[in-house]
């Protein structure tokens, strides 16, 4: 995020992107380009989803439009003990997007709610110490074993695969 040119941060600012929920209830409409795109391997994201992972783009919250009438849920963070507000479809359940008290400025969209998910590039996974059997870890890809910073702040190193790990969690 911080490595752009000022031409492609004037560009990106004219673009935006669609998504939303299964019914179509609730929608979304984001200006620009994410600040980062992460798929999640943390327990909350697990039970949220219902899945093995919850991929998602980090956005500032200023350059999304949320439409429609959410459910807001307040899920308290056993990491942090802040709160993480999740947005879904009061109609179809679909969580769309999160809040956090932590950091007020950012808003993150589900990426599988996208219209088109693909045009943000994953940028890492994280959580990867509680990520389930059988997923697999990509190669040439940051992943973390927690989350990228402690919680003051200060990055956590990033390792690499030279291949593809499938995780195991035999005894
Ligand atoms: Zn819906
Ligand atoms: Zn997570």
């Amino acid at each position: 995020m911080s490595d752009k040119s000022i031409e492609t941060d004037a560009l990106s600012a004219d673009f935006t992107h669609e998504g939303g929920c299964l019914c179509n209830a609730v929608r979304y409409r984001v200006r620009g380009s994410a600040l980062c795109a992460l798929v999640c391997h943390c327990r909350f994201c697990q039970r949220m989803t219902g899945s093995t992972s919850y991929a998602n783009a980090v956005f500032p919250i200023d350059a999304v439009e949320l439409s429609g009438k959410f459910n807001i849920y307040a899920h308290t963070s056993e990491t942090s003990a802040k709160a993480v507000y999740l947005h879904s479809c009061p109609t179809c359940a679909t969580t769309v997007a999160l809040k956090f008290e932590r950091w007020p400025q950012y808003l993150a969209l589900s990426r599988g709610t996208f219209d088109d998910p693909n045009w943000v590039a994953i940028d890492a996974h994280i959580w990867t110490q509680s990520a389930q059997a059988g997923v697999v870890l990509p190669a040439s890809t940051d992943c973390y074993r927690h989350a990228r910073t402690k919680l003051d702040g200060s990055p956590q190193a990033a390792e690499q695969f030279a291949v593809p790990v499938a995780v195991r969690r035999d005894a």
